[in-house]
This record gives C-alpha cells, sequence and structure tokens, in this order.
C-alpha cells in the first residue's frame, strides 16, 4: 500500500483497525509525501545497508526505508499497530517488526542476529517525549552503526546539535557531539503531521565518529561533571559543581591548572577544557 501520507488512506486504515492516536507514546503520522524519502535518502537507507527504525506508527516510513535498503528492523511498542503494519507493509519480504519498547530491547543483539554483514543505521520520526533518552541509549551502548537520522522536535535539534561554547548548548549537547558529529539537515512545519502538533519539527543526522574529540582517564566523570556544571547554568562552574561533591576549592585549583579563570561559567568551556578539569580531579581524587 503506498498512499500512506493520504489522510482518507489513513482515516480508513484507523476506522478499519479501530484504531485511534495514542497522545501518551507520541504519535503524530507523517503526511507530508516528500519527507519520508527524503529521510531514508539522507539516512543511509541504500544497498549494502540494514536499517533500525524506532516507531513504525503506520509504516510510511518503514515502507521507504525498505524499497532502498537490504533489511529494515523496526521496534513499535503499540501492539494495536501489529494488525495494520500487517496490511499496509505486505508484500514487503526485507521487514522485521519487533513489538516492544525500544528502552528495553537489546539493539546490539538486533543487529547481530538481523544485518550480519550489512552496514547499520538508524532512522526515525521520534516519539517526542523520549527523544532525548533514545538518542542517549542509543549513542552510549556504543552500537556499530554509521548514522543516526531523526525527526525531533526544533527546539530539540537546536539543543541536540548546538556546538559546545555556544548559548543554547547543555550536557545533552555535549554528550552527543562526545559520539557524534550532528548536522540539521531539513525543517518539517507542523502541518506535516496528522494530528498536527503545537510546534515544528526538525529533521538531524548524528555522524557516528570513530573516536572521541577528547581523551579522559575516566569517561563516566567526564559525564558526571558536564551534567553537574550544567545543572544550575547561570552559575559559575565552580558554583555549580557543588551540586556534585567538589568543593570551590577544588574547583579553582582545577581551573588554575587547565589555565582558566575561576569564573568561567560551563557553557564557556570547550570539549578540551572540561577534559582537562576531570583528569585533574580524578588525579587527586585517585591519588
Ligand atoms: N514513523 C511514523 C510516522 O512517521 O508517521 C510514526 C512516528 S510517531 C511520531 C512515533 C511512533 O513511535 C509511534 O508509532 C509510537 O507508537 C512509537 N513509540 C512510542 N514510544 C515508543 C517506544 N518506547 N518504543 C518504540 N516505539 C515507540
Amino acid at each position: 500500500m503506498n498512499r500512506l501520507t493520504d489522510i482518507s488512506t489513513i482515516r480508513d486504515i484507523m476506522s478499519r483497525h479501530g484504531f485511534s492516536f495514542s497522545k501518551g507514546l507520541g504519535q503524530n503520522f507523517l503526511i507530508n509525501p516528500s519527507v519520508c524519502p527524503k529521510i531514508a535518502e539522507l539516512g543511509n537507507a541504500a544497498p549494502g545497508f540494514g536499517i533500525i527504525e524506532i516507531g513504525t506508527g503506520i509504516g510510511v516510513l518503514t515502507r521507504e526505508l525498505a524499497l532502498r535498503a537490504d533489511k529494515v528492523t523496526a521496534v513499535e511498542i503499540d501492539t494495536r499497530l501489529m494488525p495494520v503494519l500487517d496490511e499496509t507493509l505486505a508484500g514487503f519480504d526485507n521487514i522485521h517488526i519487533i513489538n516492544a519498547d525500544v528502552m528495553k530491547t537489546d539493539l546490539k543483539k538486533v543487529i547481530e542476529e538481523d544485518f550480519a554483514g550489512l552496514e547499520c543505521a538508524v532512522c526515525a520520526n521520534l516519539p517526542y517525549y523520549i527523544t532525548s533518552p533514545v538518542i542517549m541509549y542509543l549513542l552510549e551502548e556504543r552500537l556499530p552503526i554509521k548514522t543516526i537520522t531523526v525527526m525531533v522536535q526544533k527546539e530539540a535539534a537546536v539543543r541536540l546539535c548546538a556546538p559546545p561554547g555556544t548559548r543554547e548548548c547543555g550536557a545533552v549537547s555535549y554528550a552527543v557531539k562526545y559520539y557524534a558529529e550532528p548536522e540539521i539537515l531539513f525543517d518539517v512545519s507542523r502541518g506535516s503531521f496528522m494530528p498536527s502538533p503545537n510546534v515544528d519539527s526538525c529533521v538531524i543526522r548524528l555522524n557516528i565518529r570513530s573516536a572521541p574529540p577528547v581523551k579522559v582517564k575516566d569517561e563516566k566523570r567526564l559525564f558526571g561533571i558536564i551534567r553537574g556544571a550544567f545543572s544550575q547554568r547561570r552559575k559559575t562552574l565552580a558554583n555549580s559543581l557543588t551540586s556534585i561533591g567538589i568543593s570551590k576549592q577544588e574547583t579553582y585549583r582545577a581551573l588554575e591548572q587547565a589555565g582558566l579563570p575561576g569564573s568561567i561559567r560551563p557553557e564557556q568551556m570547550t570539549f578540551d577544557d572540561f577534559g582537562r578539569i576531570t583528569d585533574y580531579l580524578t588525579e587527586v581524587n585517585d591519588a
């Protein structure tokens, strides 16, 4: 079935299957026909690739991915959509649907089992309520993937892709930048969805790095410090880090060692700066 962006087709499918949208599951389905082919093409859906999709809805993006990639494995939490997908994706022999919560799915195992011999990428129109947790899960698992191409709310896109040292950046921007090179690909208006959300969206692509931009002795401590630093972003770094049990004196000493002013604010710190502070605190605390 190839008219899955057509409103009357969607209404017909919904009424025949007794399906209604769940706001709680972030169900805003794409009805703009130009968006899914673009996500698929920019998201590496191509021969030689296996694609993981998160959240199929009625299968509008799944279909475009399966037309281009060797294999698509899609994780969808809503059991009510399973009979719908049986109908809308009938005829494809390269789609595997997993009815589960993506946050509880072992994607490493899925990749091993489904994508042997293939390169791998993730594509999705993400449910807005778990955008950052899903992205962090995909990154922190260090999956063998090339890119993550996802639709997210516009403000989330700006935050996720903000370069360190800018006003928009927060702990999540540093985390993304640690694992990937992020880029904003294109905007998608709220009218492209059914039902239409209150905000516009953006498609972003995270190009996974082969090595992190900064090498530290204790990666966990680096992220703890970054999260602590941005927990109170209007304060100086020395003040913010007291929230994670690092005294102001300790931070001043670390800053001095790194040649940075004691009055520095978190958003003025580069990745290297956080790296040097982290290594100093690791050495002092583990000595
Ligand atoms: N891909 C479809 C489209 O573009 O029209 C649907 C996108 S809709 C924004 C998000 C989809 O993610 C919904 O189908 C929803 O049921 C599903 N979803 C929500 N939470 C999920 C979770 N934790 N794990 C897997 N799928 C989830």
